[in-house]
């Protein structure tokens, strides 16, 4: 399943960019149930980065650091699942399956005998999509990202913004102190992330090295 595509990573790309397809990580408020798309330090309308921790906006509440990782575990086992599915869809007739034809990636076509479609059957969840996922969710505990503005803004919060509606940005000095008073927290949470990193590489051999070379936490 090692994919071609996969290129280093490329430091002139912006978040916003690499990430554009990302799936947004959402964290449910464990005292009032509102989710809200967690998006790193940055200024939201939904939740606050505050120096106890994550603060709900909809009722003030403090998420526990607990509430937090198994969120973003379940976020992570989710994907990873997704990935290991394999569903792969033809690029032409758009027929679906999970099993790869005797004939390679040739298109199973409908009736499951690899003729009648000319198509090339492709991962629906490609290998490249899982390492930019994996990588978008260790972003958002970037901490010197987020002292920098380079964070990928909130999708949430793009749609409601207007004039009235204006989304203040934090400015420097709030957020160079959020930032240190979080760092410690924010690399626990990158560690549980790096732990699937780590599991991916060592499962499967030919993704080893796209994971191997990204992962941070080396032992
Ligand atoms: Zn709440
Ligand atoms: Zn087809």
């Amino acid at each position: 399943r090692a994919s071609a595509e996969l290129q280093p990573l490329d430091s002139t790309v912006s978040d916003s960019e690499r990430f554009r397809d990302c799936k947004p990580l959402f964290i449910s408020c464990t005292s009032c149930r509102a989710p809200f798309e967690f998006g790193g330090i940055q200024a939201s309308k939904r939740y606050q980065v505050t120096f106890s921790g994550v603060k709900c906006l909809s009722c003030q509440q403090v998420l526990s650091p607990l509430a937090i990782s198994s969120q973003l575990e379940h976020f992570l086992r989710h994907e990873i699942s997704t990935y290991y599915a394999g569903w792969l869809v033809c690029d032409d007739c758009g027929v679906k399956t999970r099993q790869v034809s005797v004939y390679g990636r040739r298109c199973i076509g409908k009736n499951g005998k690899a003729y009648g479609c000319k198509g090339i059957m492709r991962y629906i969840y490609p290998d490249k999509q899982l390492y930019n996922q994996l990588l978008y969710a260790m972003s958002l505990f970037d901490v010197d990202k987020a002292k920098k503005r380079l964070l990928k803004p909130l999708t949430a919060d793009l749609g409601v913004e207007d004039k009235e509606n204006k989304l203040v940005p934090m400015n420097q000095g709030e957020l160079d102190a959020l930032v240190e008073q979080n760092r410690e927290s924010f690399k626990t949470y990158q560690m549980v992330i790096d732990k699937y990193l780590t599991e991916c590489g060592r499962r499967y051999v030919d993704m080893g090295g796209i994971f191997e070379f990204m992962s941070v936490f080396k032992r």
